[in-house]
């Protein structure tokens, strides 16, 4: 057999694996890059030696996610993936080709690839008719009832036409971050929650996951000639667009006059500011709110894309750049079990130290037993690890078990103080909470840099405390007499024992917003401590009122707060012991309410109610207002209750602003609203819920 002959045979029946695993039993054996990479290969070969390629050949299909427990529809318009390349100069190189193939000044769009869901919004007579996963690029999972509770992207456009939508569903990173704490399996990243979020059967529980969207591509019969003109029409049409792109042409001048003709915002660059553009991108990528993978690069010119045309998978007229997920190999040395302060049991893998994208990496988080169990993972196996998107390094699949090696099983009591650990969903428990490790969790959380940062109260100084019998609670830390329990102790000179004392004082005035961070409570980090002040909780009486009435919907009325999330509030907060805890840190002082301006968005709208309705000029889609309320601390509603405070009434809406008319719910108009946001402090208006 031929070298090409045996290679092609290999890559054939290794993909094939690997697109059955991905696809069919829903795991992935391979790493996104290392995976395209092998494809790209296979493609190559078999594009120079047609007469070698297999009947069953891997690259004849696209790969499916197909699901049949969702309706199959057919896509009337190409759903095709995207020709890759992996570094920027291929990418520069497909672009300078490009170029002269388009034999005039075609103009080329650099987007950011979403690392989410595609997907295809069909609109017929001016209405959402269907949504449609990409599926195997002909007929997709129709989704349509699931993507509705998607707020930005609209139900109807102004236009009789047919048009066809693609665009990207994602999970914002903060929003996974708060929802992931709480999953019983930890999703490995936004993406995987996303997806397994858009096909629930029941959309009501979709509507609780902070979904979104960008669009990229529009497909109508209409008088439009380049993208931009297409991207144009459809910010027109309240879809939502990724602001973060660029237009390239030979004349910056021109590129410049061209969007903004087109009434857009990206930047207008020369050619030659490419490779400047790619790189600065590139090093964007950890700090925007949402994952990408990658770079689109795309022709402007319609006439110039129909010339260029598509090949059996991709179209011509684009050029994807894959970033690289840094990845690497080693062994799993040992297995340790550490407990955390919530009680929690995580298993950690000690690795033998091997360089990733930058850094050394000797431990890495298993996360429970099921993710152990899924990897089939034992000490001694060779593992392959990575960093996808620049988070915490993960251990991706077994390459090779050791000699002897089985899966390994979390121990039955905790490792600390060996009460029998309790299985709560995914993670397993120690049920003691007076479990000296859960104790120095706790204390160490609450005087630590991401709680209260009191100086001079590190690690040591809580073991020597817990070892004298002085500290069992966080309130103790504001009772000890620090000369007379620390005075004589080695490592404890006077002046240390001074910065101490000064140290825990001077913590005493921190805001309500680190202290209620600091006490440690599931799920609730600063961002989500920011998210219940934001929403009128704002103070410890408040918070508590929520939680004795059990009201779990005043917490998930608020947008990026979950029913897992409320109802762990509440459970945490209800405890006794922690009910004694804030009750004792209340009485020595702590401050239990947040004072006006303590976090972002200054609480003009705090306590108030509004529903908006009809449609804004600056406000489009309407969601964008109801987030200017939210962001000012008030609460939107879909509807006008005897609850409702304000009534924001753009052009059109009808039936609203007669019932808040009936109600008496106060009306305002986009100018006022406008001039509301505007006003430099919130004393204009009063706290009552009354405007002026
Ligand atoms: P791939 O699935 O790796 O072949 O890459 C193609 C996919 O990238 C498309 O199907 C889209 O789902 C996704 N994508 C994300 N952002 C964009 C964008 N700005 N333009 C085109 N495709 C995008
Ligand atoms: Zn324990």
């Amino acid at each position: 057999m031929s070298d090409v002959k045996a290679e092609i045979k290999r890559l054939s029946e290794q993909l094939t694996a690997y697109q059955r695993s991905y696809y069919v039993e829903g795991r992935s054996q391979v790493s996104d890059t290392e995976y395209d990479r092998l494809f790209d290969r296979l493609l190559a070969l078999e594009a120079s030696h047609p007469d070698l390629r297999l009947s069953d050949s891997p690259t004849q299909r696209v790969g499916s996610d197909l699901d049949t427990s969702l309706a199959e529809r057919e896509h009337t318009i190409p759903v095709l993936s995207l020709d890759k390349s992996y570094t920027a100069g291929e990418l520069l190189d497909w672009i300078e080709k490009t170029e002269k193939k388009g034999q005039s000044e075609v103009g080329i769009v650099i987007e950011e690839k979403i690392d989410g869901i595609s997907i295809v919004l069909y609109y017929e007579g001016g209405l959402l008719d269907r949504a449609l996963t990409r599926g195997n690029g002909f007929v997709g999972n129709d989704v349509t009832e699931n993507v509705k509770t998607i707020a930005s992207i609209p139900l109807s456009i102004p236009t009789e036409a047919s048009v066809a939508v693609r665009g990207e569903i994602y999970l914002p990173k903060d929003s996974f971050e708060l929802l992931n704490a709480t999953q019983e399996i930890p999703y490995a990243n936004p993406r995987n929650l996303a997806a397994g979020t858009i096909r629930r059967n029941k959309s009501r529980e979709v509507a609780r996951i902070p979904l979104d969207i960008f669009v990229y591509e529009g497909f109508w019969e209409g008088e439009e000639q380049s993208h931009l003109a297409i991207l144009s029409q459809l910010a027109r049409w309240g879809f939502r667009l990724n602001k973060n792109f660029a237009y390239f042409h030979t004349d910056r001048r021109r590129a410049e006059e061209e969007l903004a003709q087109a009434g857009l915002e990206g930047f207008g660059l020369s050619f030659l500011d490419l490779a400047s553009y790619i790189e600065a991108e590139t090093g964007k990528r950890s700090s925007l709110g949402y994952e990408i993978d990658g770079l689109v690069a795309k022709v402007n010119d319609l006439e110039a894309r129909a010339r260029l045309g598509y090949s059996g998978h991709h179209p011509r007229w684009a050029m994807a750049y894959k970033f690289e997920s840094p990845q690497a190999q080693t062994v799993v040395l040992d297995i340790d079990v550490q407990v955390g302060r919530s009680g929690r049991i995580t298993p950690v893998a000690r690795l033998k130290p091997v360089a990733l994208g930058g850094s050394t990496i000797s431990n890495v988080t298993l996360h429970n037993q099921d993710y152990i169990s899924m990897l089939e993972l034992g000490v001694g196996d060779t593992v392959e690890i990575s960093r996808r998107g620049d988070v915490i390094p993960a251990v991706e699949r077994v390459l090779e078990k050791g000699e002897g090696s089985s899966i390994w099983h979390l121990p039955p009591r905790c490792p600390v103080c060996h009460t029998v650990v309790v299985k709560e969903g995914a993670h397993s428990f120690c049920p003691n909470t007076h479990c000296p490790a859960q104790v120095r969790g706790r204390l160490e959380f609450f005087a630590g840099k991401g709680g209260m940062d009191i100086e001079g109260f590190g690690p040591e100084t809580i073991a020597s405390l817990m070892e004298l019998g002085a500290l069992a609670d966080i309130d103790d830390i504001y009772r000890i007499d620090y000369e007379a329990v620390l005075g004589g102790q080695p490592g404890f000179g006077e002046r240390k024992i001074a910065l101490i004392v000064e140290g825990v004082a001077s913590s005493k005035g921190r805001p309500f917003s680190t202290v209620l961070t600091a006490l440690g409570i599931p799920d609730l980090g600063k961002k989500g401590v920011q998210i219940l002040i934001e929403a009128g909780l704002d103070s410890m009486e408040k918070i508590l009122a929520v939680v004795d009435a059990h009201d779990t919907e005043r917490l998930t009325a608020i947008k990026q707060i979950g029913q897992r999330s409320a109802e762990t509030y509440i459970t945490a907060l209800s405890d006794p012991v922690m009910r004694r805890r804030i009750a004792a840190l209340a009485s020595l002082g702590l401050s239990m309410e947040a004072e006006a301006g303590e976090v972002t968005g200054d609480g003009r709208f705090t306590g108030q109610v509004w529903c908006v309705t009809g449609s804004f000029e600056h406000f489009n889609p309407r969601s964008k207002a109801m987030e200017e309320v939210e962001r000012h601390g008030g609460r939107t509603t879909s509807t006008v209750t005897g609850n409702t405070t304000h009534l924001l009434a753009g052009s059109g809406g009808g039936s609203k602003r007669k019932k808040a008319e009936e109600l008496g719910v106060t009306i305002i108009d986009e100018e006022t609203f406008i001039s509301l946001l505007n006003k430099p402090d919130k004393n204009l208006s009063n706290e009552q819920g009354e405007l002026f």
